[in-house]
């Protein structure tokens, strides 16, 4: 049976994590969150040999999406075309639209809007590197904040709802703190204390932790 491979890349000055994740038969990968620095992730693609066969997004920050339209065309350049962008829920479209707008606010000139091909749902499921994960949507950090989680490996990929140690932030005016916790707790913590996760910023964790230590949501707050 084909394993599933990862690796994270933390792009831009603010070093948020972008992953890939691939099968090592068919080589054949999918890029999460590329925030920017697509150069830097195709020279990753290259050293290991993959072909991308989707761009996929937890949600539609400027620092998880602003990449997408350069890694795009970089990737057309490489394959001969382009590939689809997959998620995030499409709460987010708002905030794919104003990419340009937000990026350049914090100095990523890549910036460029984002049409999803596909909107996803929970209930729905996605396949990357082979594996299919199941869709949970967390709003509250942003409308359409979803999280990708396979159970028979015991991984999660959660985006900014949930960090070690920490939550999403909710200070946006479209935030949700308290939906952003009962969607933790109700969606996340049930799935299994053993699930491990990579988060959109810091080192991942995993659910059994920060249901135990999490001063946001963990049951000793
Ligand atoms: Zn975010
Ligand atoms: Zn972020």
């Amino acid at each position: 049976m084909a394993t599933i491979n990862g690796a994270v890349i933390p792009v831009t000055p603010l070093q948020q994590n972008c992953s890939v994740f691939w099968d090592d038969e068919a080589k054949l990968a999918t890029v999460i969150d590329p925030g920017g620095d697509a150069p830097r992730i195709v020279e990753m693609l290259e050293v290991q040999g993959l072909t991308v066969e989707q761009i996929l997004l937890t949600h539609g920050h400027f620092d998880h999406a602003a990449g997408v339209q350069a890694l795009n065309r970089l990737i057309a350049e490489r394959q001969g075309a382009p590939v689809p962008i997959v998620g995030p829920h499409r709460d987010d479209a708002f905030l794919l639209d104003a990419l340009a707008e937000d990026g350049a606010a914090f100095g990523i000139l890549e910036a460029q809007p984002v049409t999803p091909d596909r909107w996803l749902d929970e209930g729905e499921t996605v396949t990357i590197a082979g594996k299919d994960f199941a869709i949970y949507h967390c709003p509250g950090h942003s409308p359409g904040s979803l999280v990708y989680v396979n159970e028979e490996a015991r991984f999660a990929i959660v985006g900014d709802v949930l960090f070690q140690g920490s939550i999403g932030r909710t200070d946006f005016p479209y935030g949700d703190h308290d939906a952003l916790i009962s969607g933790i707790r109700a969606k996340l913590f049930p799935l299994g204390d053993d699930i491990t996760f990579i988060c959109g910023h810091g080192p991942g964790s995993t659910f059994g932790a920060e249901r135990l230590g999490n001063p946001f949501v963990g049951e000793g707050r």
